[in-house]
């Protein structure tokens, strides 16, 4: 029981940010997340409220670059996107490179954010970082549709407690 449930290959959550998208990128670049082999099982174009940016970026609050990421974030809309591969979570932070643009661009440019990132902030794409992570984020923006068998083996016990 509650096999069904679990999501073998693994998932992650990414998101298109809105640099990319008013550039006219997201194509492209779901393009290259299927020529590196990950499954697009679910996408959703919204604009984030500040209050969901907010939420989504809650780790991030305090931070100096808060507000300007929570203005970015709600600048025009996103894609996001619910990936599966097998190591998908790592994969997929491979596939995008470092936050900074301007790294991405010297350590890694043929990453996602060298091709289409725009600088420290605007950095075309969003990814889960760990498997914690992607199981919120996930349930943001898809409720229901990411349960890792991590996860699952994490709560187990605390159901059989319960029963
Ligand atoms: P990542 O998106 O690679 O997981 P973080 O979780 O550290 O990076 O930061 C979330 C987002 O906040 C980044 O993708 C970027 O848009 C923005 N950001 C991070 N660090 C900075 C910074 N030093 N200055 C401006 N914006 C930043
Ligand atoms: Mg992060």
């Amino acid at each position: 029981k509650g096999a069904n449930v679990v999501n073998s290959p693994e998932r992650t959550l990414a998101m298109i940010k809105p640099d990319a998208m008013k550039a006219g990128k997201a194509g492209e670049i779901i393009e290259k997340i299927e020529a590196a082999g990950f499954v697009v099982v679910a996408s959703k174009e919204h604009s984030l409220t500040n209050a969901q940016a907010a939420e989504f970026y809650a780790e991030h609050e305090g931070k100096s670059f808060f507000n300007e990421l929570i203005n970015f974030m709600t600048s025009g809309p996103v894609t996001a996107l619910l990936l599966e591969k097998p190591g998908a979570i790592k994969g997929w932070r491979a596939l995008m490179g470092p936050t900074n643009t301007a790294k991405a661009r010297e350590e890694a440019p043929d990453s996602l954010r060298a091709l289409f990132g725009t600088d420290g902030t605007m950095n075309a794409t969003h990814g889960s970082d760990s498997f914690i992570s992607a199981a919120r984020e996930g349930a943001f923006w898809f409720p229901g549709a990411l349960v890792q068998e991590r996860t699952l083996a994490m709560i187990k016990p605390i159901i059989s407690e319960l029963n």
